[in-house]
Parts: C-alpha cells; sequence; structure tokens
C-alpha cells in the first residue's frame, strides 16, 4: 500500500506544472544564458534520470520506518505559553523555527500541514505532530523563507499565517515574491545574497548556500535558494535553510561574524553519493558549526517528515557521535524535541 502511494506521489510530481519564467540580469547570482540562478562553485546537485530513478526506486521500496507510525514525543504549547513566549526559541520541527529577541518573533520556514508535497492526499506524510497551531502563534514580525522545496515553502501554511497575521513580512530569496503574493502575502521582499535590510533594529539577509530549487517540472533553479543572517545589535540568529557542504558557512561568518545561535540541519542525508550536495549529515553539521564559529546550535531538518534513506531516528545519535568526535560540548549543539524551548540560546 505504502509502495504504490509512493509510485504514484513520484508520477504525479513528474507531471505537475510549469511556472513562468523570470530573469534577474542585475543578479551576479543570475546565470543570462540558462536563465537560472547558479551558486559559483556550479550546480553539483543535477542528477541523471538514472540517478533520479535510482533513488525514487529505494524510496518507495524502502522498508517501513518503526517512526513512520510512531513518530517522536511532542512538547504541546497552547495559546497561552505562546503569548508569554519571550525571550525565546522553540522548534516547531523540521526546519520550522519561532525566535523571539528584544520585541521581535521571527519564524523560519513555517510548515504545519499534515504533508510536504503539492498534494494533501499524497507525498511525505507529517510523522510528528505539530506543537503548536497556526491560530495559537504569538504575533510574528518576520518570516523568512529558505527556499522553494515542499518541506519548506508550504502554501497552506503561507496562506493560513497571510490570513492570520496580515501585518507579518516574509522575507525570500530572490524570485518567490509573486507566488507568496498570490498566496495572500501581503508584504513580501525579495532579495539577493548578502543584500540587507532593517526591520525593527533587526538587519536581515539572505546568505549563499550550497543547494537548488524546485517545485514544478521545468523550474529547476528558476527562484533563488538561501541561509538567513538576523542580526540585532546584542545578537545574531544563523539558519541555514538547506544545504550540502561548502565554503559558504566559512564565508558568512568572516563577512558578518559567528552567529551566537545558528540552526543547522542535521537530517535527510542518505544515500550520500544522491544527497551529499545538497544536504548535510551529522558530521558535515559539526563541521558547519566550527566553520561558523557559532556559540550554540539546534539541529534542524530531522523527525518530522520522512524524506530519505536513513532510519528517522538516526540523526541525532549521529550527532551526538559527531560532537564527541569533534570535542564540541553536546549541550552547546541541541537536537530539540519537537515543541521545545530552549530561552538559553537566546538569552545567555
Ligand atoms: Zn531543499
Amino acid at each position: 500500500m505504502i509502495y504504490k502511494a509512493r509510485l504514484v506521489v513520484c508520477f504525479l510530481l513528474i507531471l505537475s506544472g510549469c511556472s513562468g519564467a523570470m530573469t534577474y540580469p542585475d543578479s551576479p547570482n543570475f546565470n543570462k544564458k540558462t536563465a537560472r540562478f547558479q551558486h559559483p562553485i556550479g550546480d553539483y546537485h543535477e542528477k541523471s534520470f538514472v540517478d533520479f530513478f535510482k533513488f525514487f526506486a529505494a524510496y518507495i521500496t524502502q522498508e517501513s520506518d518503526e517512526k513512520e507510525t510512531a513518530g517522536f514525543p511532542v512538547s504541546i504549547s497552547t495559546k497561552n505559553d505562546m503569548a508569554n513566549f519571550k525571550e525565546n526559541v522553540m522548534w516547531v520541527g523540521h526546519s520550522t523555527l519561532l525566535l523571539n529577541h528584544l520585541d521581535v518573533t521571527i519564524m523560519t520556514d513555517p510548515h504545519f500541514s499534515d504533508r510536504a508535497s503539492p498534494f494533501s492526499f499524497m507525498g511525505p506524510k507529517r510523522i510528528t505532530p505539530s506543537p503548536v497551531e497556526i491560530a495559537d502563534l504569538p504575533r510574528i514580525d518576520v518570516v523568512v523563507i529558505s527556499h522553494n522545496h515542499y518541506d519548506h515553502l508550504d502554501e497552506a501554511s503561507i496562506r493560513e499565517i497571510a490570513r492570520t497575521q496580515p501585518r507579518v513580512e516574509f522575507f525570500v530569496p530572490l524570485g518567490l515574491k509573486s507566488l507568496l503574493e498570490e498566496w495572500g502575502a501581503e508584504r513580501v521582499t525579495e532579495l539577493d545574497w548578502w543584500q540587507q535590510v532593517q526591520r525593527k533594529g533587526v538587519i536581515i539577509q539572505p546568505t549563499p548556500v550550497q543547494h537548488w530549487s524546485k517545485r514544478t517540472l521545468f523550474d529547476r533553479n528558476k527562484t533563488l535558494w538561501s541561509g538567513w543572517m538576523l542580526q540585532w545589535n546584542d545578537f545574531s540568529f544563523y539558519f541555514a535553510g538547506d544545504a550540502g557542504y561548502s565554503d559558504d558557512f566559512k564565508e558568512t561568518a568572516k563577512r558578518l561574524g559567528s552567529p551566537d545561535l545558528a540552526a543547522i540541519p542535521i537530517g535527510a542525508y542518505e544515500p550520500r553519493e544522491f544527497m551529499e550536495s545538497a544536504h548535510i549529515n551529522p558530521e558535515e553539521a559539526v563541521k558547519a558549526f566550527g566553520a561558523l564559529g557559532a556559540k550554540r546550535a539546534i539541529g534542524i531538518h530531522w523527525g518530522t517528515f520522512k524524506l530519505t534513506l536513513e532510519p528517522m531516528k538516526e540523526p541525532p545519535l549521529k550527532l551526538q557521535k559527531a560532537l564527541k568526535n569533534g570535542g564540541v560540548p553536546a549541550e552547546r549543539f541541541r537536537a530539540l524535541r519537537h515543541g521545545e524551548k530552549w530561552p538559553d540560546a537566546v538569552t545567555d
């Protein structure tokens, strides 16, 4: 049954539509010949049909993961809990984080839906429930989006946030503004890598990472992808989004300084030969932590959707091992429970 459903998903994903082409002649990251965005080091993630087929064949035929039915423990937050969410950070799940500092509340890649898919009835299913409802969120000032993959940019979540909190301001990498506006977001700013804006005393800017974008069959790299740095006077937060390992982590710290807190992906990394260029594994996450010179980090991008071949419970275990091997104290780089808050990471 799972096998069949997964097969149909793959087929429908291949058939899904295409979007209009935009050009960005002023962006140094836009290749005018190919009319696509491009990382200076090239497009390492471009795979052949055979590579894709091999991955999907392995994905749809893999043994069911024990955590796919059980999920992970969740720390639920009520509307009341959220009303008191100050000087704190919470991992909502996958790449969704909520952070408050000096009365500014930031959310990253909001995803509250049951699937990371263009379809509500099939595609990678949420295995751990969201610890909070959109209706119960505190007032959000800023939402940053890393890129358009379905596990990071969720239409239903954006629509609901835009509807319930019309004053929220969305920051997106180049090319995504019109899509968010289509979904009802009224205040959307799109930026190129290293382009800074300031809101409520926070400098907000997208930073390069080694990744790619795609939402439909024909729109590969037609929109930009990014990490984000958010800098208050006395605190900085780096959100890596989705990334393969590259010198971008080092370069970001060199240009902008080391963050006090970083959100770094630790999951969705197997099989290595297919995923390496797009998703770091826990060992590389620890390497990125070092390259960034971050004071603390939260491991994200695991335990919420089954996207790849490693067992769902593996990323935090491998993170612990990698931290030990790297001589990094475990309390500096934590894999939080879904819904867990970590105020010390903001205030200390
Ligand atoms: Zn992605």
